[in-house]
């Protein structure tokens, strides 16, 4: 059956006209759901035998598992569970007039990244497009602001699971009106993909996770590294901004005296020199996770390995870490989960805001 966000535009007047409706319900149902962005409970404007119908005609995809809020409300997360039972995470972080999405493309992760809760925990399964798009949808709900940027930043890998991925971006952007550079992919340098990412319509943005300037730390950290080394990685980079005329991101976790030291800084300088719009380097203190014995750098020398990257011409920021306190980061939750005794499904916790801040 065709869940309530994978249905396409035309999918939809398919279902209705069987339906015996009138064509001009497929535009009703489909501004409500992607343009007004309201749950098909609220669409008053359909008659009520209709959203009933509509409801097991097309269902939803996913199932709140648990749903936490953090930072005064500010940030909201929920482990969702798909019919089959895989499990992924999605973050919502509101700001005064807008709001933003991290989303899953994978239920886990193949990829093994040694720092990483959800590459800790291993793959399930790739996620469809709607799937995707619902993760947005539903977040929005619960959501004053409107979402105005998404970032594939959530469990997954998208690059490895590429169709479903490029579907839900030009889906976000043609259905739901999201503006393609506020559509970002962050992808831990899978090559193939990345040349794909080349060929698409869209000109989204492109987030590269380096976390090294070499490939002997990079490839203790990301063991995809050996497959596809830093020059590969950089080169594949370089083609996009030079493509889209786009200035690409790149993510670097900062672990306390492996990665932060000021050679190293000057290293990632020189890696990242004569991209098209320049690179810009999003710092991010490493969140601490189960299997990893890496601390976060402290504040003092993260300021130090952006203030010698932006003397080298690198536009640089510091994530301040958002929903810390409601395990948002990268698989937290659906590790926790996992780790809780049996209980009632439904979890609903209240955090202390936290100070912290994020992307
Ligand atoms: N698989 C993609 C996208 C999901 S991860 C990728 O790796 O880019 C999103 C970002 O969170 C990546 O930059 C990833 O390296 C980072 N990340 C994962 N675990 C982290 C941790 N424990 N601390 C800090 N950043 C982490
Ligand atoms: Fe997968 Fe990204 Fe985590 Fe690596 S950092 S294991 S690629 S989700």
């Amino acid at each position: 059956m065709t869940d309530r966000y994978g249905a396409t535009r035309e999918e939809l007047a398919a279902i209705l006209a069987g339906l015996g409706e009138p064509r001009y319900r497929a535009t009703q149902v489909h501004d409500a759901l992607w343009v007004r962005r309201r749950p098909l409970e609220e669409a008053t404007d359909l008659p009520r035998r209709l959203r009933d119908e509509l409801r097991a005609r097309l269902p939803t995809a996913l199932t709140a598992v648990a749903e936490r809020h953090g930072d005064g409300g500010a940030t909201v997360k929920w482990l969702w569970r798909a019919a089959d039972g895989a499990q992924l995470e999605t973050v919502l972080m509101r700001y005064p007039n807008r709001a933003t999405v991290c989303v899953s493309s994978q239920a886990g992760c193949a990829m093994g990244c040694t720092f990483c809760a959800t590459g800790q925990a291993g793959f399930e399964r790739h996620l469809s497009a709607g799937e995707i798009c619902e993760q947005v949808l539903r977040a929005q709900h619960a959501s004053p602001q409107r979402v105005g940027n998404v970032v594939y930043m959530g469990m997954g890998e998208p690059l490895a699971n590429v169709e479903p991925v490029l579907e839900s971006l030009s889906r976000l952007h043609a259905d739901a009106g999201i503006s393609a550079r506020q559509l970002t992919v962050s992808t831990v340098g899978v090559v193939p993909g990345m040349e794909q990412l080349v060929r698409f319509a869209l000109p989204v943005t492109l987030a590269v996770s380096l976390h090294a300037p070499d490939d002997d730390l990079r490839s203790e950290l990301v063991p995809l590294d050996r497959r596809y080394p830093l020059a590969d990685v950089i080169a594949a980079a370089r083609a996009y901004a030079a493509r889209k005329g786009r200035r690409c991101t790149f993510e670097y976790a900062c672990i306390d005296g492996l990665n932060d030291a000021p050679a190293q800084a000057d290293a990632l300088a020189r890696l990242l020199r004569g991209l098209r719009g320049g690179a810009h380097v999003n710092l991010i203190p490493l969140n601490p996770t189960g299997a990893f014995a890496g601390r976060a750098s402290p504040p003092d020398r993260i300021a130090a390995f952006a203030q010698r990257l932006r003397a080298l011409g690198v536009q640089v920021s510091v994530r301040r870490n958002r929903g810390v306190d409601i395990d948002a980061a990268c698989g937290q939750l659906r590790a926790r989960e996992a780790r809780r005794p049996a209980g009632p499904g439904q979890v609903r916790a209240r955090t202390r805001p936290s100070a912290t801040m994020g992307a």
